[in-house]
């Protein structure tokens, strides 16, 4: 399977550790296409081509937008959006007890890359930790999401990803009712029928950590890269590197 990337911001600085600067973004994407890698779509994900790769961005930040964009254009790459229907055109106020409000994509921008091939998915309707919150409320993110997205994109949406990456066996049972077609997490170790992980592209990343994340998975590097991932994750949209950055200032 084609290695699956998660990027949330391309931006010049956030206090959440989840961004990479626009200048690395670039350097990723020049050398995906010096080295003959092409992206391809979930749609294609069983295919067995070499040289291939998923790139998904969560949240649909405008950022994306003037950022990584006209980037990705450039070289001809697509990518997922995953998208918070309530919050298009507004701000991440799911996230901001830090103060670091960030503008999401509005429906026009939205509509564009699609116009690109570009493909947009849902995030859900508010941002909520899935599991937990009841199921009937579960199913309520899920579809309206789908509903909402679907009428104003007039586009199809088949995918989610879920927000802070939670989820367990009986909200993948509703994404499939909700006739999601696959589902994404954002730990590099989740390989399920239904839920695919992805590997996070993080402001610390070097180009060296960047090329393993590429790699085969039965390498130490890569392992050691999946493991970064997955922790910077379990600590990313929220406020954790922040609040511990302030206590850390106050202390000492
Ligand atoms: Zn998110």
């Amino acid at each position: 399977m084609a290695p699956i990337l998660l990027y949330h911001k391309v931006c010049n600085f956030d206090p959440s550790g989840t961004w990479v600067t626009p200048s690395q973004f670039e350097q990723q994407m020049r050398y995906l296409h010096e080295n003959g890698y092409s992206t391809i779509t979930p749609y294609e994900i069983s295919e067995k081509k070499e040289k291939t790769v998923i790139i998904t961005f969560d949240d649909a930040y405008e950022d994306f937008y003037y950022n990584a964009f006209p980037c990705m254009q450039k070289y001809g790459f697509k990518a997922v959006l995953f998208a918070i229907s309530k919050y298009v055109g507004q701000d991440n106020s799911w996230d901001v007890n830090f103060g670091a409000k960030k503008k999401l994509m509005n429906w026009e921008q939205l509509r564009e890359v699609i116009k690109h091939g570009f493909i947009i998915g849902s995030h859900t309707v508010t941002h909520p930790e899935l599991t937990r919150i009841p199921i009937e409320q579960v199913k309520q993110e899920l579809l309206n999401s789908k509903i909402e997205l679907e009428d104003k994109l007039n586009s199809k949406i088949d995918f989610i990803s879920y927000p802070f990456g939670s989820y367990n066996q009986n909200i993948v049972k509703v994404v499939q009712e909700t006739g999601y077609k696959l589902s994404f997490t954002s730990s590099p170790f989740i390989k399920e029928n239904m839920v695919i992980g992805r590997m996070g592209i993080y402001i610390i990343d070097t180009l060296i950590d960047f090329k393993f994340k590429l790699s085969k998975e039965n390498n130490i590097p890569y392992l050691f890269e999946a493991i970064k991932s997955h922790t910077i994750n379990l600590f990313s949209h929220g406020t954790w590197i922040w609040k511990n950055f302030e206590s850390f200032f106050k202390l000492h």
